[in-house]
């Protein structure tokens, strides 16, 4: 029995999270959950977005299953979500965008993943004024890339790329401009993959790769970047397969593990039970990966892709009138996992 720490989260995250519980727990995985609370819903009841009890509970279980957590734009707290890479040095953010038979996209066969640098560049939470009276002058945010953290998601990535069978590794960066930070993380790549001559590797400035991933997306295997390329590199790569609703994500330190969505808490679809589960179901299943509980997880995956292939009984993203809502397409995922 494995427990994991449960937080439900902001917006659409209770009725996803949800969802993905009843999946989870219908596949036969072993976990036992630990609700906890951070995000906005912890500021309003706790007065802090990230309560002593959830941390204390993340380090003792080491695994945790996320909702997404709002964020306030420009002022309020600092995002939670950055703040839990950087506490427990979940230092690479695995994101798989891979086409689903039956959706609706102009792209066929997109499998690529992009592993993103998840705690040091510009989110490194480096951030000063400098004012005169009440007006802001100049603003500064420093972007921090070391030798160190560059060496570990690069060599993550590589092995990553070997242990899945993947045959490409491709390191994104803007060199030509920023060429301490992004350079530096160029030429360590460069040097490591000869330690992987197994693996295809080559480079892209991000600007041209942006370009080149939604004209030929077939062209990339595994993606490694700096941390903001990555963040929006996989948003770019979700509306490649079919949008936000279908990519998962996980944090990967060398101690802990958080798995969600890449989406956010959706404020636009909150409470209308509309939102798609399958980010967070998916979610679920890389943290089944990683708890070794690998016949729930590929039980949970073939049911997901039949529910999709179908696209009947699907959110209205994937078919604007399904006439189905979040916890119907959870329900399908189980009545096709039970009849397996
Ligand atoms: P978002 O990802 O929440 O939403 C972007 C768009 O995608 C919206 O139109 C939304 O309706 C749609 N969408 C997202 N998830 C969906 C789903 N499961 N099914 C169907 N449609 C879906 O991004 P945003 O609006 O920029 O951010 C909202 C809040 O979430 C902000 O406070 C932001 O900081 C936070 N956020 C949190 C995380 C996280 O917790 N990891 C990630 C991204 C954003």
């Amino acid at each position: 029995m494995h427990t994991v720490t449960l937080i439900p989260g902001d917006g659409i995250g209770p009725s996803i999270m949800d969802a993905a519980v009843r999946v989870i727990e219908a596949s036969g995985a072993r976990i036992r959950w630990e609700r906890q609370i951070a995000g906005m819903v912890a500021m309003e009841t706790l007065g802090t977005p990230l309560p002593e009890e959830t941390l204390a509970s993340i380090r003792q279980n080491r695994v945790a299953f996320k909702g997404p957590l709002t964020t306030p734009v420009a002022g309020g707290y600092r995002s939670v979500n950055v703040q839990l890479r950087q506490m427990f040095k979940l230092y690479a953010n695995v994101r798989p965008a891979i086409t689903f038979e039956g959706t609706k996209t102009p792209f066929k066969n997109v499998d690529m993943v992009i592993i993103r640098e998840n705690t040091e560049g510009l989110y490194s939470g480096i951030e000063h004024e400098i004012r005169a009276d009440d007006e802001i002058l100049a603003a500064e945010t420093i972007a921090l890339i070391t030798r160190a953290g560059s060496e570990r998601i690069i060599r993550f990535a590589f092995e990553y790329a070997r242990k899945h069978g993947r045959k490409r590794v491709t390191v994104v960066h803007k060199a030509n401009i920023l060429k301490t930070t992004t350079g530096m993380f160029l030429e360590i790549a460069r040097n490591m993959a000869n330690d992987f001559p197994d693996i295809e590797f080559n480079d892209r400035i991000i600007d041209a790769c942006a370009m080149r991933m939604v004209m030929s997306p077939q062209e990339f295997d595994v993606i490694v970047t700096t941390n903001l390329f990555g963040d929006i590199l996989s948003d770019l790569a979700a509306g490649l397969v079919g949008g936000l609703g279908l990519i998962a994500g996980a944090n990967i330190g060398h101690e802990y593990a958080i798995f969600e969505a890449v989406h956010g808490s959706a404020p636009d679809i909150a409470g209308k039970n509309i939102a798609n589960p399958t980010a967070v179901i998916l979610a679920g299943v890389m943290m089944l990966d990683h708890l070794h509980e690998h016949e729930a997880a590929r039980r949970i995956e073939q049911a997901v892709r039949e529910v999709i292939r179908e696209c009947r009984c699907v959110t209205p993203d994937l078919k604007p009138d399904s006439g189905f809502g979040t916890q119907d397409m959870a329900d399908e995922i189980i009545r096709k996992m039970q009849a397996q």
